[in-house]
């Protein structure tokens, strides 16, 4: 049991420090919008693409659908406008707001959605209120 604990430290380490946002790649066909590591970064924050990709477009108000691995905009979309919503939706739905880490879950209940979180146990409902 103790081995076991020790060998579970490195990683119990590792997940404390702090999460670092993934940066958006993309590149432009056209008049489209191409994001290179839609699938890559979904990985990274565990979240639905069917929840994660219509925040986005909503956001930034466009159309646009997921391609195998990328997701493909129509319009042109900079990157910082991108990396913009990716930021807030990882804090809204990705980030504990008690203990800062990305080891969340969320669960809906009825009309709620709450942001439950593995690493602390906390459960808080979603709310606009981190929106800026
Ligand atoms: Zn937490």
């Amino acid at each position: 049991m103790l081995s076991r604990a020790k060998e579970a430290l490195p990683n119990e380490l590792s997940s404390e420090s702090r999460f670092v946002i993934p940066r958006v790649d993309i590149l432009y066909e056209g008049k489209r919008t191409i994001w290179r590591n839609f699938a890559e970064i979904q990985q990274i924050i565990h979240r639905d693409a069917s929840h994660f990709l219509p925040y986005i477009l909503r956001e930034i108000g466009t159309a646009g659908e997921q391609s195998g691995t990328r997701v493909i905009f129509q319009g042109i979309i900079s990157k910082e406008q991108l990396q913009d919503r990716l930021n807030r939706y990882i804090d809204i739905y990705v980030i504990c707001s008690v203990c800062k880490r990305p080891d969340t879950r969320l669960e809906r209940r009825g009309r709620i959605i709450m942001l439950k979180c593995d690493a602390c146990g906390a459960i808080c409902p979603i709310t606009r209120r981190k929106r800026r």
